[in-house]
């Protein structure tokens, strides 16, 4: 076994406890992270404040410099870090290659963003303008379904504005993060980017500690209710990206046979557990039985396994107590609808449930009305556009959705119509790191990517000089 150890004050340490990390194509723990306590939070904490001032005065170019270096080094580990992420989050090897990729990609990018000055006027008598300081210790808290992107997406703006950052993985996903940290270690100074494991303990201490000024957060809409009450007491500014329950809205001059497998792919990929992934999908009663068929069929043809064995195109789902929803949602699909394919779980070790395919199920069953986060996917008939838009925008939650159309025109006007941060048109999950992110509603607070994610991490300041007589 790989030995792995949480990265404070610049060494790499033991926890003070041990946390099995389970692989969920068996069930079986593989590794082991080191689990900190409340003393190494303290001692983290402590070491990002006397870090913070040298790392804010070295200027964007230093700064710079010193991230290339680590997506350098990232490369350099691009096989180690690709097949740990399948080993620890299930997904099949060439779509952890993506995320390794994509997370190196968002370094480099982010490491080549700056922030200028705002001169807001500048005549013979004023001088007004505003400009920009980083704002100290950022925590960044991560989920498990994309541990290295979705930690990059915080780590990458974050530190390249001049904050320092501690880093806390979901438990169960933590050995990426405590990589990146390994591969940090020796290219950043001590106390910039510091690795925190813990057991689902330590992250309400983390937020609400006094030593920490903003918490970049990606998780559930409950979790963050509950961050966002840990800041209130010291103001501290706070980026939330939670849950989500985006449809996909098929409008009735699509191509089915060319949507259908569009649409499978926004509802599976990651065996469906992504903030994004669509979650209800939306058909016209013309197009309704030819869409479920031919979800139905691609989910037959779909191939579930173990994301090490070549050809898999589904995992597992990342964690037993996620598996177990997800078993829930299954005895709901048989009870409420009528299931067209998967709808049991399959009969091997690790935690596997196929793609399920749901048809002539309420609106008001758990399954739609909740954000499953797994492959089950509900097919909804309707009537009216102006009805299915009406039950689309009925939901709490507000993140993203899809409009699949021939009319690309129709597609963007209806579009708007959808409450949510990003809506797409005949593409989905496209995000590039220069457009912001963020989601409407209680799918969270706050931008992500682009100029303003950057902006987030830092405080707008202003100078007014009066160059006239007093
Ligand atoms: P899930 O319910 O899918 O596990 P969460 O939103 O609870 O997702 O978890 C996302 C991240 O938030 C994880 O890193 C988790 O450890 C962390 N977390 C859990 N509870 C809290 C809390 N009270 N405050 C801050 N972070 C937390």
């Amino acid at each position: 076994m790989d030995e792995f150890r949480l990265l404070i004050d610049g060494a790499l340490v033991a926890g003070t406890a041990e946390l099995p990390v389970v692989n969920p194509a068996t069930g079986e723990a593989f590794a082991c992270a080191p689990r900190a306590d409340a003393a190494q939070l303290d001692q983290a904490v402590a070491a990002a404040q006397s870090a913070f001032p040298a790392w804010a005065a070295l200027g964007w170019d230093d700064r710079r410099e010193l991230l290339n270096a680590l997506a350098d080094a990232m490369d350099a580990r691009f096989q180690d870090f690709a097949r740990l992420l399948t080993l620890e989050q299930g997904k099949p090897l060439d779509q952890a290659c993506f995320e390794v990729g994509g997370s190196i990609a968002a370094l480099r990018y982010f490491a080549g963003l700056e922030l200028h000055d705002r001169v807001l006027r500048d005549t013979a008598e004023e001088r007004i303008v505003e400009f920009r300081t980083p704002l100290g210790l950022v925590a960044a808290i991560t989920p498990w379904n994309f541990p290295l992107m979705l930690l990059m997406l915080k780590v990458a703006p974050a530190l390249v504005a001049g904050n320092v950052v501690i880093a806390k993985p979901a438990p169960t996903t933590p050995l990426t993060t405590l990589l990146l940290g390994e591969v940090a270690a020796p290219i950043l100074p001590a106390g910039v980017l510091q690795t925190i494991v813990d057991a689902n303990d330590l992250g309400h201490l983390l937020t609400a500690h006094p030593g920490v000024a903003h918490v970049s957060f990606t998780g559930s809409t409950a979790t963050g209710k509950k961050v966002l009450a840990s800041t209130a007491d010291g103001l501290k500014r706070s980026t939330l990206e939670l849950g989500g329950n985006d449809a996909a809205l098929v409008l009735d001059d699509a191509d089915v046979d060319a949507v259908a497998p569009a649409i499978f792919r926004a509802a599976t990929l990651n065996a469906g557990q992504i903030c994004l992934a669509a979650k209800r999908i939306y058909a016209p009663a013309a197009l309704y039985d030819r869409l479920c068929d031919a979800l139905a069929k691609l989910a037959g043809e779909a191939v579930v396994g173990d994301g090490l064995e070549q050809g898999t195109q589904i995992g597992p789902i990342q964690n037993c107590l996620q598996f177990e929803k997800l078993l829930g949602y299954l005895a709901e699909a048989q009870k409420s609808g009528r299931v067209m394919a998967g709808g049991k779980r399959l009969d091997r070790d690790g935690f596997f449930v196929p793609p399920t395919v749901v048809r002539d199920i309420p609106d008001d069953s758990s399954l739609v009305s909740e954000e499953q986060f797994g492959p089950i996917i509900p097919v909804l008939p309707y009537d009216s556009l102006d009805d299915a838009i009406a039950r689309i925008n009925a939901s709490d939650y507000g993140l993203g959705g899809t409009i699949w159309t021939s009319d690309a025109a129709r597609g963007e006007a209806v579009a708007r119509r959808i409450e949510s941060g990003t809506i797409w048109v005949n593409r989905h999950l496209d995000l590039p790191f220069d457009v912001p992110f963020g989601g409407a509603k209680q799918s969270g607070i706050g931008r992500q990517q682009g100029i303003e994610g950057l902006e987030e991490f830092t405080q707008a300041r202003v100078v007014n000089v009066n160059l006239g007589v007093l």
